[in-house]
C-alpha cells in the first residue's frame, strides 16, 4: 500500500501562504506530489528521495514518497497507485525508462504533470520535463579520471609522462537506464583516441557497452565479471592497469573481485598495486576507499541541487506555467526530445574530498573517516 510520508502537513505547511496556490487555486497542502525512486539499495536514492521530499515538505506540499526496490512492477504498481491517489505532479526515477508508459499515459489522461528524475523515460510523449545532471560530461569525466589515474593526462588535461601501454578493462550500466549510454558514450568518446594510439589496451577484446553492461548496475554482478575477466585475461602473468567503472557500487564489485586476486593498496605488502579505478555518486564507503587509496576517484553529483530543480519544475507546472529548461536538444526519448534542466558534475579525488564533500556540507569528516 501507498505511503504517504508527508512529514507535517496541516499548519505551518506553506507558511504565509508564500507558495502560493496552484493553477488550480489550490492552497499546498491540498497538492499531493508522487515521488517514485528506484531503489534503497544505493544511497544516492536515498538520499534524493530525502531530499525531494524534505523540500516540498518546506514549501508546503504533500508527499508520497516511494522507494520501488529495484522491481519494476513495484514501481509500476507504486506509479498506479500515485495517480488513482490523486497525485498532483509526478516526480519519476524510473528503474527501466521503457516501461512506465502505460502510467504515464495515465497520468496524462488524467491532467498531472511527470517530470523524469535523473533518469530519462523513454518511448512516451507523456513527458513533461526532464531534471538531471550532464551524463555525457559524467562519462567524460571518468574517462578523464582513468586518464589522469594512470598519469596519461595531468591534471589540467595536458598531455603527462606516461605513455603506457596499459591494460584496460571497461564496465558500463544496466541498459535499460538511458544514462547508461551516456556514460559510456562520454567516458569512450574521451578513452578511444587512447585505445586507438595503443596508449590503452582493453585486453578482453570487451570494448562495447553490451560487453561491459551491468544488469541493475549491480554489485555483485560486477564483482563474477571482473573474475572472468581475470580468469580469462590475466592469467598470463599481466596485470590490470585501469578499469573504467560508472558507479561506486559496481566500483567496490570490482574491487573486491580485484583484491581476491592479490590486488592492494600500495601499503599492502606484497600486493599488486591496485588499477586506477573510476566510479560515481560519491558513496560514504566509496569516499573511504579513495582515502584510503583503493578506489582513484568519483564523480560527484550533488542531489541537494537535483532535488531543488525538480522541486522548481513542478511547482512551476502547479503554477500553471512552464519549468525553465536550459537544454533543449540533447533529451530525445524516442518519441519526442524532452525539455531538461542539466546540472553540473564534480570529479572527487583523495585530494579534494575536504573542499568537495565535506565542506559543502554533503558528508562529515566523522562520516569520511568511518567510511558511513
Ligand atoms: C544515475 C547514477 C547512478 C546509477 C546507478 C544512474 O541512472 O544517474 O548516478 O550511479 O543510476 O544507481
Amino acid at each position: 500500500l501507498a505511503l504517504t510520508l508527508a512529514a507535517c502537513g496541516g499548519e505551518g505547511a506553506g507558511s504565509g501562504g508564500a507558495a502560493g496556490g496552484g493553477a488550480s487555486g489550490e492552497a499546498p497542502e491540498d497538492l499531493t506530489i508522487g515521488v517514485s525512486m528506484p531503489t534503497q539499495t544505493s544511497e544516492r536514492w536515498i538520499a534524493d528521495g530525502e531530499a525531494v521530499e524534505s523540500q516540498l515538505t518546506e514549501a508546503g506540499y504533500d508527499v508520497d514518497l516511494q522507494f520501488a526496490g529495484d522491481d519494476i512492477p513495484t514501481q509500476s504498481q507504486q506509479v498506479d497507485q500515485m495517480i488513482t491517489q490523486g497525485a498532483d505532479v509526478l516526480i519519476v526515477a524510473a528503474i527501466d525508462g521503457t516501461a512506465l508508459g502505460g502510467q504515464l499515459e495515465a497520468a496524462a489522461a488524467a491532467g498531472i504533470p511527470v517530470i523524469s528524475y535523473d533518469r530519462l523515460i523513454r518511448d512516451s510523449e507523456n513527458v513533461d520535463f526532464y531534471v538531471t545532471f550532464d551524463n555525457f560530461a559524467v562519462g567524460q569525466a571518468q574517462g578523464t579520471a582513468l586518464l589522469t589515474g594512470l598519469g596519461v593526462l595531468n591534471a589540467d588535461g595536458s598531455a603527462g609522462t606516461a605513455t603506457g601501454p596499459f591494460n584496460v578493462e571497461l564496465f558500463a550500466g544496466s541498459l535499460d537506464d538511458n544514462n547508461a549510454f551516456f556514460f559510456f558514450d562520454g567516458a569512450m568518446d574521451v578513452l578511444q583516441p587512447f585505445i586507438d594510439d595503443g596508449t590503452l589496451v582493453v585486453k578482453s577484446g570487451q570494448t562495447s557497452i553490451e560487453d561491459a553492461a551491468t544488469l541493475r548496475w549491480d554489485q555483485a554482478t560486477a564483482q563474477d565479471r571482473m573474475d572472468d575477466l581475470l580468469t580469462g585475461n590475466y592469467n598470463d602473468g599481466s596485470r590490470v592497469d585501469g578499469v573504467l567503472s560508472p558507479y561506486d557500487g559496481i566500483s567496490r564489485g570490482i574491487i573486491t573481485s580485484l583484491t581476491n586476486a592479490g590486488y592492494g593498496p600500495t601499503t599492502t605488502e606484497g600486493a599488486q598495486p591496485m588499477p586506477i579505478i573510476t566510479g560515481q555518486d560519491a558513496e560514504i564507503a566509496s569516499i573511504k576507499l579513495i582515502a584510503d587509496g583503493v578506489q582513484s576517484s568519483t564523480i560527484f553529483k550533488d542531489t541537494r541541487l537535483l532535488a531543488e530543480q525538480a522541486v522548481s519544475a513542478a511547482q512551476a507546472f502547479l503554477d500553471g506555467s512552464e519549468p525553465e529548461a536550459n537544454d533543449t536538444e540533447t533529451y530525445d526519448n524516442g518519441v519526442k526530445v524532452v525539455p531538461s534542466y542539466l546540472l553540473e558534475v564534480e570529479t572527487v579525488t583523495a585530494d579534494n574530498i575536504q573542499p568537495v564533500l565535506v565542506d559543502s556540507g554533503y558528508w562529515t569528516a566523522e562520516e569520511v573517516e568511518a567510511g558511513q
